[in-house]
């Protein structure tokens, strides 16, 4: 079942506030709550989406992690641990909404309140052939949720300061009492006007439009050492979203992907490439130009070389990653057959067989590969 796009699910854009989403999400959750629509199954999973969708855009953290990464950032067994939560939707079974329920039954308890460390980001760097062989230092540029500067994370307006709200005195909850045949029940629920901040915010800075928290494209410096791959994956500690209740930030990946490169093919730490050499040449033997990553060296390709060997040149592979020497680079020699030639080059290849017994019949191009030498030159 492919899911869909959170802000589609909540019907608001993508740069819609805290507070649009919210609204969003009570308007939503009201419509399609299970205790509204008794027995019907599509309110339901409408309801359990509505609540997934909210759970993440109703956190900056999270909400930033699904902007970056869409719902991959919440895959199953790949993602964060802090994100473990997202599992069971299936079934009746509402267990895990306990914010949901807090929301409509004003359910007591406090939740558990502790320091959390920040959510882990992941960056994608493609780097060239040579720079993962030879290491770079790179400046990336990682959007991160932080505190707004404007407001210092208050919220409010430079100026003012979030208010205690009147309707529920700063408790964040309304206490109501319900007639019911066995009895009155007093019950609370989350104030509506604070939605349980217990603070309203009358003047919301400009800046941040009241949630406190911004989001920034901040330039991280990397150092990526000599010998990483795809797929290497580098640990910058403590770049990642910052944390709850004075947890630690939490850390970025930077994951690495190196382009393919014209010539050379990487096996490991040692290098493939390929060289052309003409048939006197792999005959007679020669000294050739090959290039490597470290400029160009000459090669002795010896007399009688056969098409498809491989000669090493030792040490110019890639530099281990940890630090254990360097790889080497293997050129594989192709034997070029000559593709045109004319009567005078004919006649000395027949020369050539003959001095060896053979008489090569000869067959004749047909139209369409003439064609296609004329125009392949
Ligand atoms: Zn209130
Ligand atoms: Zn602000």
């Amino acid at each position: 079942m492919s899911k869909r796009d959170y802000y589609e699910v909540l019907g608001v854009d993508r740069n819609a506030s805290e507070t649009d989403i919210k609204k969003a999400f009570r308007k939503l959750a009201r419509k399609y709550h299970p205790d509204v629509n008794p027995g019907d199954k599509d309110a339901e999973t409408k309801f359990k989406e509505i609540n997934e969708a909210y759970e993440v855009l109703s956190d900056p953290q999270k909400r930033a992690q699904y902007d970056q990464f869409g719902h991959a950032a919440f895959g199953q067994g790949g993602g964060d641990p802090g994100f473990g939560g997202f599992g069971g939707f299936g079934g009746a079974d509402f267990g895990g909404f306990g914010d949901i329920f807090e929301m409509f039954f004003g359910g007591g308890g406090q939740r558990r309140r502790g320091p959390v460390k920040g959510a882990d980001l992941r960056y994608n760097l493609e780097i060239s052939f040579e720079e993962a062989a030879f290491g770079v230092e790179k400046t990336i540029k990682v959007p991160r949720t932080e505190m707004c500067g404007k407001c210092k994370g208050s919220g409010a307006s430079p100026g003012t300061s979030p208010k205690t709200c009147p309707k529920c005195n700063g408790a964040g909850q309304l206490q109501y009492t319900q007639s019911t045949p066995f009895g009155r029940f007093v019950q609370s629920r989350v104030c509506d006007m604070c939605h349980g901040d217990g603070k309203v915010i009358e003047n919301p800075c400009p800046v941040c439009g009241g949630s406190g928290m911004v989001r920034k494209p901040r330039d991280i410096n990397v150092k990526i050492p000599a010998g990483v791959d795809t797929g290497s994956r580098l640990r910058i500690a403590g770049e990642g979203e910052p944390g709850e209740r004075g947890g630690p930030h939490g850390d970025l990946y930077v994951y690495i992907k190196v382009k393919p490169h014209k010539i050379f093919q990487r096996e490991g730490n040692d290098i493939i490439s390929e060289i052309k050499i003409s048939f006197p040449q792999a005959a007679l033997g020669d000294e050739v130009e090959v290039a490597t990553l470290d400029g160009k060296v000459q090669l002795k390709i010896p007399e009688g070389t056969q098409s498809g060997t491989f000669f090493r040149l030792k040490g110019k592979g890639i530099p281990d990653v940890h630090g254990y020497g360097r790889g080497d680079q293997h050129v594989k020699v192709t034997v070029v057959v000559p593709t045109k030639l004319t009567d005078q080059q004919k006649k000395l290849l027949r020369d050539f067989a003959a001095a060896f017994g053979e008489n090569p019949a000869g067959v004749e191009k047909g139209f369409f590969e003439k064609m296609k030498d004329a125009f392949m030159g």
